[in-house]
């Protein structure tokens, strides 16, 4: 079992400079509290902003920084990308195959390789994420659509010894939860993860340490606890209640309190 629990808020295109310089004045604020009166916890606090605003909060202390997106590309003629070493240099982890990625911008198997390749070769630590839509949770063909997302995209990476030493981080997200306030219920979640525990094993068993398994989709306060309680749930990746200063710091308290 991993140690660390995770809690990663994903803002996706929100928030500007003052709203982040707002969010981020209480949030420190916030945190410090929560860790003064115990720092024991084994808890990772990470928030990913537009891209945009990562210089101006790389001097975080109590959180990490996690980047939306980096480039497949490591340099070059790539109007408007960023590549993975220019993110490098204020980011700790970087999301990899969001559902809203796979969707909107088209990116395949092949491309969310090289990106978390290229996140290996600068030191960034990939989130992979992935997730059934509503159409195969309700055929009832999810697992083998999990199956393989994580087996085109993750074992290639793992198939020569060159990675084994690098840490990853995954994500299960069900896109029909994924901003739509209808989050998979515990026994669904559970289901998933164990699943993707014993697949992670079987196949890439001798990576370095156990790789922690995020769950996202509609996670708030209220759910926050049932949903970190099972077995195989190692964090939350979190969209919107990660907006809201005082909803996010309160998922952070719940899972401190866990730690
Ligand atoms: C996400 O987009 O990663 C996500 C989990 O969003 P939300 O919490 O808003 O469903």
């Amino acid at each position: 079992m991993s140690e660390n629990i995770y809690v990663i808020g994903n803002w996706k295109m929100n928030k500007h400079l003052h709203e982040v310089t707002d969010f981020f004045d209480q949030f420190n604020i916030s945190l410090h509290d929560m860790f003064a009166s115990d720092n024991s916890a084994n808890i990772e606090i990470g928030v990913a902003p537009a891209a945009i605003h990562l210089p101006q909060l790389s001097d975080a202390t109590n959180f990490s920084l996690v980047a939306q997106n980096i480039a497949s590309e490591e340099n070059g003629a790539y109007t408007g990308e960023i590549s993975a070493s220019m993110v490098a240099e204020y980011s700790r982890y970087v999301l990899v195959g969001h559902s809203e990625r796979r969707m909107f911008f088209n990116e395949s198997n092949d491309i969310l390789i090289k990106k978390i390749m290229l996140a290996y070769k600068y030191n960034l630590i990939p989130i992979f994420c992935f997730g059934e839509n509503l159409e195969n949770r309700e055929k009832g063909d999810y697992l083998s659509i999990i199956k393989q997302q994580i087996e085109k995209v993750i074992f290639p990476v793992f198939s020569s010894s060159v990675f084994l030493n690098q840490t990853l981080i995954v994500a299960y997200e069900p896109v029909w939860a994924i901003g739509t306030g209808k989050h998979a219920s515990p026994e669904q979640i559970s289901e998933v993860h164990d699943y993707a525990r014993n697949l992670l094993i079987d196949n890439i068993g001798n990576i370095k340490g156990s790789v922690p398994i995020l769950y996202g989709g509609s996670c708030n306060s209220q759910n926050a606890k049932s949903i970190l309680e099972q077995k195989n749930v190692n964090g939350l990746l979190i969209g919107g209640a990660s907006l809201d200063v005082d909803h996010f710091t309160k998922i952070i308290q719940i899972a401190h309190g866990l730690s």
